[in-house]
C-alpha cells in the first residue's frame, strides 16, 4: 500500500483530510484524521465527490478553525517566493523547515500546518487564510473522481 500524501510504501491506513479520503503512512497520519476500518453502510450508494468532501469531518480536522486555505496555495506560495527571489533553502531557513518540507507544501503534497502558514504569510507578504464560508462552489464535472487526491482537486479548483 503507497501513501496518498507523501507516496512512502509502508503501513499505510485510511484517513481523511479535509474529508477526502486517503491512504496514510504513520508519517502523515498527523495531517489527517483517521478513519476505522468499518465496511461504509452505504455501499450502494454513491454520493458525488464533493458532498463528500464537504463532510462535517472537516469540522475534526480544523477543531476550532472557521478558516481553511486558499485554493492554490501551494502555486501562491511558490510564485511569492520567486517573487521574493528566494531559493527553497532560503525560505525554509527563514520560517525553520526544511527545504524538503518546502518542496511537499509547494507540489500541494504536504499542507501547511497552522503555524507553518503564520511564517509564510508573514514572510512572503501573502494570504493563504480564507473563510471557510466564502468556499466557491466547484463545478462537480464527472463522477470518475474517486482516486481524486487532495492536489488533484485543488487543480481541478482552479480551472
Ligand atoms: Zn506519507
Amino acid at each position: 500500500m503507497q501513501c496518498e500524501l507523501c507516496g512512502s510504501v509502508c503501513d499505510c491506513r485510511p484517513a481523511t483530510i479535509d474529508g477526502v479520503r486517503m491512504m496514510l503512512c504513520p508519517g502523515c497520519m498527523r495531517h489527517g484524521t483517521s478513519i476505522k476500518t468499518s465496511p461504509e453502510p452505504s455501499a450502494g450508494v454513491k454520493k458525488p465527490i464533493l458532498e463528500r468532501i464537504r463532510k462535517p469531518a472537516v469540522k475534526d480536522v480544523y477543531k476550532d478553525m472557521d478558516k481553511e486555505l486558499v485554493s492554490g496555495w501551494n502555486d501562491l506560495i511558490k510564485n511569492a517566493r520567486k517573487k521574493k527571489r528566494l531559493s527553497r533553502e532560503e525560505l525554509g531557513f527563514k520560517i525553520g523547515e526544511r527545504t524538503v518540507t518546502i518542496s511537499k507544501i509547494e507540489n500541494g503534497d504536504l499542507r501547511p500546518s497552522d503555524k507553518m502558514v503564520k511564517k509564510l504569510e508573514k514572510e512572503l507578504g501573502i494570504f493563504l487564510i480564507e473563510e471557510v464560508s466564502s468556499v466557491s462552489s466547484i463545478s462537480t464535472g464527472s463522477r470518475s473522481g474517486d482516486g481524486l487526491t487532495l492536489g488533484d482537486f485543488i487543480k481541478k479548483e482552479e480551472k
